[in-house]
């Protein structure tokens, strides 16, 4: 693939934030990241809405820099997708996460693993392939590998992305559409895109017991996502009235602080023992 401009002039607009130096350095300093293993994958567990029993975790990527600590994902992906820097790290991301996939196989636990998946992946047409190979040395089934990805990486080349998708598909591998409802021409795309699961923005669940047009979006998307046979996952969700009130609506998966924050891989096997044991 085609690497994109490195430190970039093109990425770095003054006023864009407070953190503007910093940002610099973070760009600088992320190619080194990469190839230094300074990128630590965090967990997020998933599960079914009715018996509560854990379905799989979200990979959630983290950078522990050198000098400025712990850092989010919104402090670097968005640089990482201008500057091309997005596909290694995808490649790291899903490396790290099959791998540890394999290592709680062996331990005795089948985690699924969903891993975010930006725009430039889903319009490289050797992706697929990527995945296969990252699958097959790691010993795991296509299956338990869930691509989650945004409205906007499909919107902005529908036809590239599809066939992507299509040959993701074939591969076994499932996908889920992040984010819905917050991008464009969401529904149009549902029609041909060949996903398997819709995930409902967390600005939707999050509010929806108090906020009644966040409410009424939550069902008029579960009912969407239901006609389309597809499986519906509801992130964000915070307390145990949210959880109930989307098992009453038929929701099939949730995600968000109820169940868990994101945890380093040691402490989400902590928390997966003990809530197995009791
Ligand atoms: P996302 O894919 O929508 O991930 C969900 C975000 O919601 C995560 O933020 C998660 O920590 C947070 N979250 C989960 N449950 C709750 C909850 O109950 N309440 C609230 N308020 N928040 C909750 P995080 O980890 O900061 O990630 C932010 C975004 O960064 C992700 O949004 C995703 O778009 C991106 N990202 C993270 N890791 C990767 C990666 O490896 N690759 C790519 N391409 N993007 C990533
Ligand atoms: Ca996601
Ligand atoms: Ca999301
Ligand atoms: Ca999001």
């Amino acid at each position: 693939a085609a690497k994109r401009a490195r430190l970039g002039t093109s990425v770095y607009e003054p006023g864009r934030d407070d953190h503007s130096a910093a940002q610099l350095t973070v760009i600088s300093d992320l190619r080194h990241a990469i190839d230094h293993g300074e990128l630590v994958l965090h967990y997020q567990p998933k599960a079914d809405v009715r018996t509560g029993s854990v379905c799989g975790a979200e990979v959630l990527c983290r950078w522990q820099h050198p000098r400025l600590g712990l850092l989010g994902p919104d402090r670097f992906i968005p640089a990482a997708e201008e500057t091309g820097l997005i596909e290694p790290l995808t490649q790291y991301v899903l490396d790290h996460a099959l791998a540890q996939c394999h290592t709680w196989h062996l331990a005795g636990w089948d985690v699924p693993v969903s891993v975010n998946v930006g725009a430039q992946c889903l319009h490289d047409l050797t992706f697929p392939d990527q995945v296969a190979t990252a699958l097959k040395l790691h010993g795991r089934p296509p299956e338990v590998l869930t691509l989650e990805i945004t409205e906007s990486a499909i919107i902005a080349d529908p036809h590239r992305a599809s066939e992507v998708l299509l040959r993701l598909r074939e591969l076994g591998v499932r996908l889920s559409i992040d984010d819905f409802g917050t991008g464009y021409s969401s529904i149009a795309y549902l029609r041909t895109m060949p996903v398997h699961e819709m995930k409902i923005d967390r600005s939707f669940t999050t509010n929806m017991r108090t906020d009644a047009s966040s409410g009424a979006i939550t069902r008029s998307l579960l009912g969407l996502a239901h006609n389309l046979e597809l499986e519906v996952v509801a992130e964000g969700v915070e307390d145990e009235e949210t959880w109930n009130a989307l098992a009453a609506l038929g929701c099939d998966i949730v995600q968000g602080y109820c169940l868990s924050r994101p945890l380093p891989a040691d402490e989400f096997e902590t928390w997966l023992r003990d809530r197995t044991l009791t």
